[in-house]
């Protein structure tokens, strides 16, 4: 049975190659894919043709919902053999920025889709109580593994920042959030992985079981195989969370305690915090209305009247989790660790909520935004890794310097420990045991403001990159774009030859993952 509707999907993928444009018949596609949904419907094709950052757009010649990995090998078995080649994309949820999940005269697999597609598409994502993990569908949001494990008292130990993203989609880059100094990316918590590979293989991967590919896959920009399912580890969900914001005017005592407190880690959880993020306040504008509902208008202090270096502030971001048996002692731990912080005095903001709800917060931006119609406009988002020992000359040079007083959407900085990084995965961070992550979230808006234009933003963007390259501060892109061969071997930098060799091992046709850009398919 399984046999014949591959037969059958292969036929119909050869059929679309030799006669799209021509005669044909998008209703008999879709009657020939017996298990899922060979789509050549506008609305799809349009979807698969853009993403978050609405900058890039490319079309292509159809979009294959799958009904299970099966289909999965069955269109990519197809590109492999075809004697014409087609290029095939797996887009999760569609949030890259420069057209990652694209591709031109391809297939886009689209894998996230509607909760009726978890798990193993059609189940919900299942949970090993005993073996502490669960099995997801490479399409899966993370917001649904988290509702599925919840049902156990469970949780993922690390996460992005935001949850409308797909397994198979953050796997492919890293996936990091403040979490990451203590517990690593979200790929350092994968135990195994099913993948089809560019020949059309579905192979299982861990450490033990086919591990080249387990680790070419991790961070490898979709370019060896297709994630259909991740085993993710888990720990006992924490029910609460103390969510403290403190401020900054002085960039180095920022910095200091952001390093200290990732460099307990290793300490008993009572005395770590379980999340340390932060950012970077150089917006006028933010700093007259930052007063959001996060910070209570009792607090005396006047951000305003904090005499900041250059008119850059900074803040410091940590969470405690808690539970009912640790809510006595939660306050005394707090306090004890914030002693050991040099803040402003009196710019402690804090607050207390359900985990989920923590987990969940950008979620609520995101549909304040809709609201305004501030969500589907474009995004030059730039996320760069910047080695510890470079990072003043990074504030010195861009907050204080390139930015101007206008930053057009919020910037994240938070340092991370190398070691929770495995360098067999595909992933590039720079070569310094702490590096930080700055991320500049920025949108562009057509105001009339020239300063929140594309063409502006962009400018700034390429002006950052020139400035960093300058001063000899060995960024890595994180999220990377590129578009030439020398600037992505570069990025790689010694980890360039394995990653062609894996590449030439597991994708001998180039046919995965075009929109990253890194090869060209191979006729
Ligand atoms: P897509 O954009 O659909 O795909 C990204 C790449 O992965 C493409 O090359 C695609 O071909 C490949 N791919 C997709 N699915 C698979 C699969 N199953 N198997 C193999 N390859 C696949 N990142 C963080 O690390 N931390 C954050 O806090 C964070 N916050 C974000 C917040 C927002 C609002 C947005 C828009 C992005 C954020 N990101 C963050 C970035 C995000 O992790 C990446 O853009 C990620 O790739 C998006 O997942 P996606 O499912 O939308 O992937």
């Amino acid at each position: 049975m399984a046999t014949t509707k591959l037969v059958l999907l292969t036929f119909a993928i050869c059929r679309l190659i030799v006669t799209v444009g021509l005669t044909v018949d998008p209703t008999e596609l879709l009657r020939l894919v017996v298990e899922g949904q060979l789509s050549l419907d506008p609305s799809d094709v349009d979807t698969a043709s853009k993403d978050f950052g609405l900058m890039s757009r490319a079309e292509p010649l159809a979009v294959l919902h799958p009904a299970s990995a099966q289909d999965v090998v069955g269109l990519v078995r197809a590109a492999y053999s075809s004697p014409l080649g087609f290029t095939v994309s797996a887009r999760g949820h569609g949030h890259s920025i420069n057209g990652q999940a694209q591709t031109n005269n391809g297939v886009v697999i689209q894998m996230s889709g509607g909760s009726s597609r978890s798990g193993t598409p059609g189940q919900a994502a299942r949970v090993s109580e005993k073996g502490m993990y669960v099995d997801a569908w490479g399409g899966e949001l993370w917001i649904d593994v988290l509702r599925s494990t919840l049902e156990y008292g469970l949780a993922p130990k690390s996460w992005t920042d935001y949850l409308y993203l797909s397994v198979g989609g953050t796997l492919s880059n890293a996936g990091i959030s403040g979490q990451a100094f203590n517990y690593g990316p979200q790929i350092s918590n994968v135990h195994e992985l099913d993948v089809v590979t560019g020949k059309g293989e579905l192979l299982t991967c861990s450490e033990e079981q086919n591990s080249e590919l387990f680790h070419a896959v991790l961070g490898g920009l979709g370019q060896f195989g297709i994630i259909t399912r991740a085993r993710i580890a888990l720990e006992p969900s924490p029910q609460r969370v103390r969510w403290i914001r403190v401020l900054y005017s002085n960039f180095s005592s920022f910095t200091k305690d952001q390093e200290f407190l990732i460099s307990l880690h290793g300490q008993p959880t009572s005395q770590k915090f379980d999340y340390v993020e932060g950012f970077v306040i150089v917006d006028e504008g933010l700093i007259n209305n930052w007063r959001s509902s996060f910070f209570s208008p009792s607090n005396p202090v006047k951000i305003t009247s904090i005499n900041s270096e250059g008119g850059v502030l900074y803040c410091l971001e940590i969470t405690k989790n808690y539970d009912e048996s640790t809510s006595v002692t939660i306050d005394q731990e707090i306090e004890d660790l914030l002693e050991k912080l040099d803040f402003v005095p009196m710019s402690v903001f804090t607050t207390d909520l359900p985990y989920v709800d923590f987990l969940d917060r950008v979620h609520k931006a995101e549909l304040k935004l809709r609201s305004k119609g501030l969500w589907d406009v474009p995004h030059p988002w730039l996320n760069l890794f910047v080695p510890k020992s470079r990072i003043s000359d990074f504030d010195e040079g861009v907050f204080k310097g390139i930015l101007g007083n206008k930053t057009s959407g919020p910037i994240l900085i938070y340092p991370m420990n190398k070691d929770k990084w495995d360098q067999s995965s595909s992933v590039v961070t720079p070569d310094e045991d702490v590096f930080y992550l700055v991320a500049l979230l920025r949108s562009a808006l057509d105001t009339g403001d020239e300063t929140r234009t594309l063409e502006h933003l962009t400018n700034q963007n390429r002006q950052i990159l020139r400035f960093c390259d300058d001063a000899g501060i060995e960024v890595k892109q994180y999220l990377p774009h590129y578009t030439t061969p020398e600037e992505w071997m570069d990025h790689f930098g010694d980890k360039w030859d394995r990653f062609y060799q894996r590449k030439m091992e597991f994708d001998p046709r180039r046919i995965l993952a075009t929109g990253q850009r890194i090869f060209s398919p191979s006729s």
